[in-house]
């Protein structure tokens, strides 16, 4: 077991001890959960060892989740499609965690169902957890913590992790390297995407959702999906034995909704079949660590006080060119490498 510390976190003003916490999680209790991410999320030093401890601590009871990214551009219909998706997986005896944009952009701190507006009925259900993150400062409403969010999720036994974000170009990017398969949201009449820069998304992703297929513009929709099969059939897929494509849905009426839960299914069986799912996961694992070692790395060099004082000049003078970059970069790394060792 942890050290008992107590932690305090200020924005709340809780203090509760580091073995509560751990309890509350294992428990699937939702507040505690929304507490330790904004533990994890914290950028004061106590609570980042704390959180540390905390994930230590947890990382056994991870790992049972199927992670899901979804994206798309403001409007497609998101939001709606996870209420009523979520809320159809809770009736099915999944628990559902939402790790949700935040449009208003204010933290909404250990709220337990912060985003009451934007997923009514989920919220309402027992079995969701729903946590918004701002989308400002952030790529798309993803953050450096959300992989984190998602072990603590999934400590607390939740079945389905929904990883929201806001298509803009980067950070479908980084949500594909954190989610197991990872779903597209579109509108009809969506032909003009289906060219130049949409194509580098669809090869990201598993799964094109046309979304709001009802009424008048339900064959409208069909269209738009034949569409996109089309294109699809010339990309290479996201998923190694898996084809990616377009589905039709309706988040108003439900049609189509319970369906893309059994194409969920049939993406992880296939995958967990072929290996696919497991060395992904293993992937991202390492690939995680390396970027990590990386962020940490650039910020000590960035922090170091000879370097910050140096610098300035440094690039006045590759600017005028007294001196090549690589030049400047070997000084800069000699200063940066001679003191650390120094200190050691
Ligand atoms: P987001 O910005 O991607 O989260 O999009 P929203 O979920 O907020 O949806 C944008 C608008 O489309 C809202 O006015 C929704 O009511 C509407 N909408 C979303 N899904 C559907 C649907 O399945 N059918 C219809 N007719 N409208 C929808």
């Amino acid at each position: 077991m942890a050290e008992n510390k107590r932690i305090r976190l200020k924005k709340q003003d809780i203090e509760i001890p580091l073995d509560q916490f751990i309890v509350g999680i294992k428990n699937g209790d939702r507040a505690t959960l929304a507490k330790a991410i904004t533990l994890i999320e914290s950028n004061h030093p106590d609570h980042f060892h704390a959180g540390q401890q905390l994930l230590k601590e947890i990382i056994p009871f991870t790992g049972k989740s199927v992670r899901i990214g979804i994206t798309g551009v403001p409007g497609a219909g998101k939001s709606t499609f996870i209420d009523r998706f979520g809320t159809e997986l809770c009736r099915l005896g999944k628990k559902v965690a939402v790790l949700a944009i935040d449009p208003s952009s204010t933290m909404t701190g250990g709220s337990i169902l912060g985003d009451k507006t934007r997923m009514e009925s989920l919220s309402r259900e027992d079995n969701a957890f729903i946590r918004p993150s701002p989308s400002s400062g952030t790529l798309g409403g993803v953050h450096r913590k959300t992989r984190e969010s998602i072990l603590l999720c999934e400590a607390a036994g939740f079945d389905v992790i929904l990883v929201e974000t806001v298509g803009v170009g980067q950070s479908e990017v980084v949500v594909r390297t954190m989610v197991d398969m990872f779903l597209m949201l579109t509108i009809t009449g969506a032909g003009d995407d289906l060219q130049g820069m949409k194509k580098g998304i669809m090869e990201l992703v598993d799964g094109i959702i046309v979304t709001k297929a009802d009424g008048a513009n339900k064959d409208f929709a069909r269209k738009t999906k034949n569409e996109y099969n089309q294109i699809l059939h010339y990309l290479v897929p996201a998923t190694d034995g898996w084809e990616t494509k377009a589905y039709t849905c309706s988040s108003l009426t439900g049609e189509g909704i319970v369906e893309l839960w059994h194409v969920v299914n049939e993406f992880v069986n296939k995958a967990k079949r072929t290996g696919v799912f497991l060395e992904r996961r293993k992937k991202q694992t390492s690939d995680w660590l390396l970027t990590s070692i990386a962020e940490k790395l650039q910020q000590s060099f960035f922090q170091h006080e000879q370097i910050k004082s140096i610098l300035p000049t440094m690039k006045r003078d590759v600017e005028i060119g007294n001196i090549p970059v690589s030049s400047a970069v070997e000084q800069l790394m000699n200063i940066y490498l001679t003191n650390n060792c120094h200190k050691e």
